[in-house]
């Protein structure tokens, strides 16, 4: 369903020289899978999704989803089709929810944005309790919120419009560790529910092999491994990926 192929990025950052963020990534990622993406920090994972969302372009290479290529450097309004199939969550509830606006109106902006017919208020309510809040938190505003909360509520806007890719970076890294379990189980549950593709990043190993049937290893741009969960986890080929397996918990 979504592929990227040698997905390069280079960037120039400030005075220094340009960082090419990705090398010769080639991923082919199947329809209702889930891929679980793991690697240092600066090793590229945040840039293959916004790759994948359109949110970034290579400088060379392919991306598409679906079938059909994404192409970030065009018109915005080509890729309302992009948007209608995918929905994403940053790793800040704190940063990606809007503090003016009530959680009703963030949660159902998707579907005011796709231009989507009707009344979104049922929606709205509906995807809130899937997500464990109750109805009433459409009225409230995000500051009202835990942490665990506003990251509830950035994945019922994520699933509001019903897409089939849900992008998830680092979802959980700015979570206190006590709430962590339960919104990586409520990910797990969207996602079979939903017959939803997942890409979920982490650096923490332990919560890809719970979620995700596949991994992949990236490291320095790289995707250096890639395969089963279980087989990763039993017989890890990359020096790396053992070295990760070592310092997990
Ligand atoms: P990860 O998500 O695995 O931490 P990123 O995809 O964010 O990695 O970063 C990949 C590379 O791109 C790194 O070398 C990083 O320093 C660089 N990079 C990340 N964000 C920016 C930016 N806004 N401008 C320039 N370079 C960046
Ligand atoms: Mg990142």
């Amino acid at each position: 369903m979504t592929r990227t192929y040698a997905g390069a990025r280079e960037r120039p950052f400030g005075s220094r020289p340009v960082t090419t963020a990705l090398h010769d990534v080639d991923l082919d990622i199947r329809a209702e899978s889930s891929l679980g993406i793991i690697g240092e920090s600066g090793s590229g994972k945040s840039t293959l999704v916004r790759l994948l969302a359109a949110l970034d372009a290579p400088t060379s290479g392919t991306v598409e989803v679906d079938g059909r290529p994404v192409d970030a450097a065009g018109p915005a309004r080509s890729l309302h089709w992009l948007r209608a199939l995918t929905g994403i969550v940053f790793q800040d509830p704190y940063a990606s929810l809007d503090p003016r606006m009530s959680v009703g109106r963030i949660v159902g902006e998707p579907l005011w944005a796709l231009g989507a017919p009707g009344d979104h208020r049922a929606r709205v309510e509906e995807v809130l309790l899937r997500v464990g809040l109750d109805a009433e938190a459409a009225e409230r505003f995000p500051h009202e919120f835990s942490g665990g909360q506003r990251q509830r509520i950035a994945l019922a806007r994520a699933i509001v419009h019903r897409p089939r890719l849900l992008l998830a970076d680092e979802p959980l890294s700015a979570l206190d560790v006590s709430v962590r379990a339960r919104i990586i189980d409520l990910l797990a549950r969207l996602r079979t529910e939903e017959d939803l593709t997942l890409v979920l990043v982490s650096h923490d190993i332990g919560v890809v092999a719970h979620v995700c049937d596949e991994i992949a290893v990236m490291k320095d741009g790289r995707i250096v491994e890639r395969g089963r969960t279980a087989d990763v986890l039993a017989r890890p080929r990359h020096p790396y990926t053992r070295e990760l397996l070592a310092a997990a918990p």
